[in-house]
């Protein structure tokens, strides 16, 4: 049969932000209306390796179904070789018959899902008037997430906080045209001058002190997506309204959500409501302009196969892809 080969070029070139940010919004929808289905990501974590892999599968219904399965690797130190921490393949079977329709490559997937879950939590969370942007790490992340939150909020200021230094600095080198750039030496003063935080790094334990955030300051937590690590210190999840992608993998998988639950400072069931509650307006989201609003991001399954799955569909007619007989 044919296969369809998608690679990193062709998904560079054929993916928008704000496409995806629709295809998004719309794989969360049908999760809420249990039109798709995903089990918690099968994670392994070999003790020879600095490294982990991670199976993620999930099934999408609606008017284009299909199902499939990420494989995603995490190497930290991969940029010491130049090649970025998180590698990525996704598989796609067709919803009708399993037989395998695409083999995509998921490395930019994941980068721009990512950001673009978080424009989501972003557009239903933030106060309106939210122009000031922080970026906590410069790494992939901080990429894709400075386009995808300018997607839904008019970003005025961009304040940068990196571990290295010289990477914030050639970071905002590359965007200093278009944006207000500052770059700080101290997280705390980045913090401080947030509208919207967005935290990004492979941070273990907690950088983000309760004390200096702002009242109405809203927070997508992407970095440290494990049930051991975190970026947030225990203080600032108490007391921030909790918003996740998916609450079965925010309390089985999120180190921010799980580590103050076991340190008995946090409810058991702390999350007011999932992206797809947002999105059908079940949940009405920020309650007043003074909470803080917290979205832990854990990144699902259903995300990686619906972008995948709208690459598949418009590659024959865009004239990208290479299909093989297998
Ligand atoms: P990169 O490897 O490209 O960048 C990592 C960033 O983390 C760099 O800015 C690095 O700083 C910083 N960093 C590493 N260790 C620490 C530390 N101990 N303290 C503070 N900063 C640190 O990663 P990505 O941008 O691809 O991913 C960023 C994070 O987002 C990761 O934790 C990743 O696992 C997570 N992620 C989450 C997803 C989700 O769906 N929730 C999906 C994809 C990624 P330096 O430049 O100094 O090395």
């Amino acid at each position: 049969m044919d296969v369809l080969i998608i690679n990193e070029e062709e998904v560079k070139a054929n993916l928008q932000m704000k496409d995806c940010i629709r295809l998004l919004e719309e794989a969360h929808r049908l999760l809420a209306n249990d039109q798709a289905h995903q089990p918690l990501r099968l994670a392994m974590f070999p003790p020879m390796v600095n490294g982990i892999l991670a199976t993620m599968p999930a099934y999408i219904g609606g008017d284009n179904p299909i199902m499939g399965l990420k494989v995603v690797t995490v190497f930290p130190d991969n940029h010491k070789k130049g090649i970025e921490s998180h590698q990525a393949s996704i598989l796609l079977q067709e919803a009708d018959t399993g037989r395998t329709k695409a083999i995509i490559d998921g490395t930019e997937i994941t980068a721009q899902r990512t950001a673009a879950a978080s424009a989501i939590a972003t557009k239903y969370l933030a106060r309106k008037e939210a122009s000031k942007l922080v970026l906590v790490g410069t790494g992939v992340q901080a990429h894709t997430h400075l386009r995808a939150i300018s997607e839904v909020r008019h970003i005025k200021e961009v304040h940068i906080w990196n571990r290295t230094l010289s990477k914030a600095e050639k970071f905002a080198e590359t965007y200093k045209d278009r944006f207000s750039i500052t770059v700080h030496n101290e997280l705390a003063d980045a913090v401080r001058s947030a509208d919207i935080i967005c935290t990004l790094t492979h941070a273990k334990e907690p950088i983000i002190k309760a004390k200096w955030v702002q009242p109405g300051t809203h927070i997508n937590a992407v970095g440290s997506s494990t049930a051991n690590t975190r970026e947030l210190e225990t203080e600032l999840v108490v007391k921030a309204s909790i918003f996740t992608d998916v609450e079965e993998s925010a309390l089985n998988e999120a180190g921010d959500i799980i580590i103050p639950i076991q340190e008995g400072k946090l409810q058991e069931m702390p999350i007011h409501a999932n992206l797809g509650e947002l999105i059908n307006g079940t949940h009405q989201g920020r309650s007043s302009d003074n909470e803080i609003t917290l979205y832990k991001s854990l990144g699902v399954g259903i995300q990686d196969i619906v972008t995948a799955n709208f690459l598949a569909n418009i590659a024959q007619e865009r004239g990208f892809g290479t299909t093989i007989q297998m």
